[in-house]
């Protein structure tokens, strides 16, 4: 027999987590760029160079997106039966009743070319020509960063795209950000510092993804649509303003994206708001959503409290 069959889920998890620390690798080295907030030293030292120094992490953030790409494909047949991952010619099987049991881990599974063929033999949905193309991508670029004794040619920017678009293909729009957020969330230090501090701190992994990959492509990635007008969270920007910072980021965007629209809803904490329409009354400011916030009128395009004549 073959014993510890795996589950469609075993593989998911493994998938997801694949994908999170492609993310995370990148993320980080960004993140602690974006620290040095000085324009002197910003001007000496520009993030290109930063990651030309930390292209060892690319290769490693590269190695892990092709790992989460076929762990996912895994996943898919194991739907049907993980037994369709076991490379072993099926006469050598383990499985008639004078052989020895062994553990699936302990055989040799499916990779490559095997993988995808039989991916698409069992997937549920039907697999793009599209798909296919962004695999073999990925995989030569892979082989580059691990056989190649040369630089990995893959810049940041094509590279986060390719998670992100892994992300999607795999496990749909906002995954990237959920699956990224969830990680921190799930943190056993989580909580520590500052609960809802910690919590919103998420923005900084979608302002990190708009700086890197702007915002048309970003929007692709993301149910929500982010072509237009971005607006301040009432929960987040008080959560964030004060004794850690400044919150500058805008991610709460009109639903529906209507004149009239009296429903803001963000995407970094996920809450929905509801929204007076009016002017706002600043003269600078061209503002016309609104929260009351315990009787507090808030602009949320400049966050002016709105004092009444
Ligand atoms: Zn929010
Ligand atoms: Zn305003």
């Amino acid at each position: 027999m073959i014993t510890r069959l795996p589950t469609y889920k075993d593989f998911e998890d493994v998938s997801k987590q694949c994908l999170t620390q492609a993310f995370n690798l990148l993320y980080k080295v960004y993140d602690e760029y974006d620290e040095y907030d000085d324009e002197v030293i910003r001007a000496e030292v520009s993030l290109e160079q930063i990651w030309t120094h930390n292209s060892g992490t690319i290769r490693t953030s590269l190695i892990l997106l092709h790992q989460g790409i076929e762990t996912y494909m895994k996943s898919a047949i194991c739907k049907t039966t993980p037994l369709l991952l076991i490379e072993k010619t099926r006469a050598d099987w383990p499985t008639l009743p004078s052989r020895a049991d062994k553990e699936f881990d302990s055989l040799y599974t499916i990779s490559g070319e095997a993988l995808l063929t039989t991916f698409c033999a069992v997937s549920e949905k039907k697999i793009s020509n599209e798909f296919i193309e962004f695999i073999e991508t990925v995989r030569q670029k892979r082989n580059e960063a691990i056989h190649g004794a040369n630089n990995v040619s893959i810049k940041a920017k094509e590279l986060l795209d390719h998670i992100f678009n892994a992300y999607t293909y795999c496990f749909g729009k906002d995954a990237w950000f959920l699956e990224t957020r969830s990680f921190n969330y799930e943190n056993p230090l989580f909580g520590y510092f500052d609960w809802d501090i910690e919590y919103a701190v998420a923005y900084k992994h979608l302002d990190f993804a708009l700086d890197i990959l702007g915002k048309k492509k970003l929007n692709k990635y993301l149910s929500t649509d982010i072509l237009g007008r971005a607006y301040f969270c009432p929960e987040c920007k008080r959560t964030i303003d004060g004794d850690y910072g400044y919150l500058e980021s805008k991610w709460a965007f009109l639903k529906p994206n209507k004149p009239d629209s009296t429903n803001i809803h963000c995407i970094n904490c996920d809450a929905e708001f509801n929204v007076i329409r009016k002017d706002c009354v600043e003269d600078k400011c061209k503002g016309n959503v609104i929260h009351d916030y315990d009787c507090e009128e808030t602009c949320l395009t400049c966050f002016e409290y709105q004092e009444n004549e």
